[in-house]
């Protein structure tokens, strides 16, 4: 009994030493990213409901390391977050994004498809932020409307002051504003209803939840009815069965992203429709 006290304690100190370990293997990787191509982006589409076609997509980033292989974004970009790297990544995906749509525009005639980046609260704080995003949709001649910039909900209503200030300016370039992750937390709808903000994505906690009780699927119909009261579009996230679109469809959701529509797939596999599972 006293041995597997002692065994259980070293098995702990070298889980934590072997995430340590890990981590500062990403921290010395990471910087060489961008210059050794090692990232890329992926898209996900969003489906319209009532129009029932996709009408734009979600960047999702992907770093594939020679020796790490594909490194997931929720292990990878905090460490960029808490060491900086994120301003040199993001300003590389928002310049990604801007010459795809360009590419969109000549290989997809009449294209109209909406392009989604999420954006980190780290960067939205850069004091420049705004000014940067000027001229790259400048200089890339990207039409702002077609550029929609996820923000989750918790660093908008946890940083408020400084968010509504940066994404009216935003706002003002014409980018369309979505709060992302919308009822993963504490929702506050007192704050939410001052950002300049146009769509809501709802959670998938929410959406996979829904057949497990009537009371899951009051949260959710409110949710939806409540975001349309406020004038917004209401995306809902991580859409896996044929029960959760029915639901959805029959609240008047306007848009569905998720695995029974489409994964996050290559540039080339948007364009040809290649997303099913
Ligand atoms: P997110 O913005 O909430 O993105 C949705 C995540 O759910 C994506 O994971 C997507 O692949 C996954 N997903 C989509 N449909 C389904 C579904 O039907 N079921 C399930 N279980 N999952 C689904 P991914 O690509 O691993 O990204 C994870 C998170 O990493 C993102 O969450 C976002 O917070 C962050 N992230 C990804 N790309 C970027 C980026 O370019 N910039 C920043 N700042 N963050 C990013
Ligand atoms: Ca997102
Ligand atoms: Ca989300
Ligand atoms: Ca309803």
């Amino acid at each position: 009994v006293k041995d597997s006290g002692r065994a259980g304690y070293l098995w702990y100190s070298e889980s934590i030493h072997a995430a340590r370990k890990r981590r500062l293997t990403i921290e010395n990787y990471l910087p060489q990213a961008i210059d050794h191509n090692e990232l890329l982006l992926h898209y996900q589409p969003k489906w319209d409901l009532k129009r029932n076609e996709m009408t734009g997509v979600e960047a999702l980033l992907r770093w594939n390391h020679s020796q790490l292989g594909a490194v997931p974004p929720s292990e990878f970009i905090p460490i960029a977050e808490s060491s900086g790297l994120i301003t040199v990544i993001g300003d590389w995906i928002l310049r990604s994004v801007c010459r795809q749509y360009k590419e969109w525009q000549i290989s997809v005639p009449g294209n109209t498809w909406s392009i989604a980046v999420n954006i980190s609260g780290m960067q939205l704080l850069e004091p420049d932020f705004v000014e940067r995003v000027r001229t790259m949709i400048e200089e890339e001649e990207v039409e702002p409307s077609r550029i929609e910039f996820e923000v989750t909900e918790s660093f908008a209503i946890t940083n408020f002051v400084e968010v509504s200030r940066v994404l009216m300016q935003l706002s003002e370039l014409g980018i369309l504003i979505s709060i992302d992750d919308f009822g993963a937390g504490y929702s506050s709808l007192k704050y939410l209803c001052k950002l300049p903000i146009q769509i809501m994505k709802i959670d998938k906690s929410l959406v996979e939840q829904v057949y497990e009780s009537v009371s899951h699927q009051v949260v959710l119909s409110s949710v939806i009815d409540m975001a349309h009261q406020l004038g917004l579009i209401v995306v809902a996230e991580g859409v896996e069965t044929e029960e959760q679109l029915r639901f959805l469809r029959d609240q008047g959701c306007d848009r569905i992203q998720g695995y029974l529509v489409g994964r996050p797939v290559s540039a080339e596999r948007i364009v040809k429709k290649d997303f099913a599972i």
